[in-house]
């Protein structure tokens, strides 16, 4: 039964994978038996040590994913190294905290440029090379508590992730019927870069841990069983869902 979580033979794109979420998912997919495409802007070199060290495979695409420019390189490399490309993890993302009335136009338009255009822009790579070989392929796209709520300070941030959870049920639509499932992964509040600052605000801190039921911080590990289902065919009836990874932080 277990075999159906197995990735041996698939080969995954990861974006952002040099660090926090990402970095755990490319471990994750490579314990589970796949190669793995990392795709950042920065060195990956760490990542690619935790993956070498669990007897997986990596490559490293540099890219930055504030523009569709790498869109194609990306496809390209990866199915150049590994013959093909099964799962896509759109990971990358960024937020800028500012007060609504203040956020510039430049601002607003970098984070919808990485965490949501080029979400579909690759999305939509990834579906045409698959449509093109008839073999199907799992799309997970990497939400928020920000795809349900509103948060505080964070406009851009909001409505990208509100976007990537509609984009990720739309995708499912049209695409479903081609063998390719769409789904999210919604992380609660996790330790890593993007919540540094949440982290080290002592009350804004203790306020969110105490609405968390599990009442700690969630960690990349955390995401392994989850990205695991999603992009194994253990999901293969799973389709344009979101599945929040939080601690409970929803059901309050
Ligand atoms: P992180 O800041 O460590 O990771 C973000 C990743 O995106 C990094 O690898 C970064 O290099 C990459 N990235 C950003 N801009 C890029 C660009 N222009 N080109 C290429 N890569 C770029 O934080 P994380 O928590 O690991 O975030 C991963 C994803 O999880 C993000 O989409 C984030 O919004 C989402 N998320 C995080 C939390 C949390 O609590 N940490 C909660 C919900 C959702």
């Amino acid at each position: 039964m277990l075999e159906m979580f197995s990735l041996k033979g698939k080969t995954a794109i990861v974006t952002g994978a040099n660090t926090g979420l990402g970095q755990g998912m490319c471990v994750a997919f490579a314990e589970a038996g796949a190669n793995v495409c990392g795709v950042a802007r920065r060195s990956c070199q760490e990542t690619k040590e935790k993956v070498l060290a669990v007897g997986g495979k990596f490559i490293e695409v540099m890219a930055d994913l504030s523009s569709t420019e790498p869109v194609k390189r990306i496809l390209d490399e990866c199915i150049k190294e590994f013959g093909g490309a099964d799962i896509l993890v759109n990971n990358a993302g960024i937020i800028k905290r500012e007060d609504a009335i203040n956020v510039n136009e430049e601002d607003w338009q970098q984070v919808l440029n990485v965490n949501l255009n080029v979400v579909f822009f690759l999305s939509q790579e990834f579906a045409k090379r698959a449509i093109l070989k008839n073999k199907g392929g799992k799309i997970i796209n990497i939400c928020s508590m920000l795809s349900y709520q509103g948060g505080i300070r964070v406009p851009a941030y909001a409505a990208s992730k509100s976007a990537v959870m509609g984009l990720t049920k739309a995708l499912c639509n049209e695409w479903a019927a081609k063998g390719i499932n769409v789904n999210g992964i919604a992380p609660g509040y996790m330790a890593t870069n993007n919540t540094q600052a949440l982290r080290s605000d002592e009350a804004r801190s203790e306020a969110i841990l105490d609405r968390i039921p599990q009442g700690r911080w969630g960690t990349p590990d955390d995401l392994m069983g989850a990205s695991i289902f999603l992009a194994s065919s253990a999901s293969d009836y799973v389709n344009g869902f979101t599945i929040a990874v939080d601690g409970g932080w929803l059901a309050r």
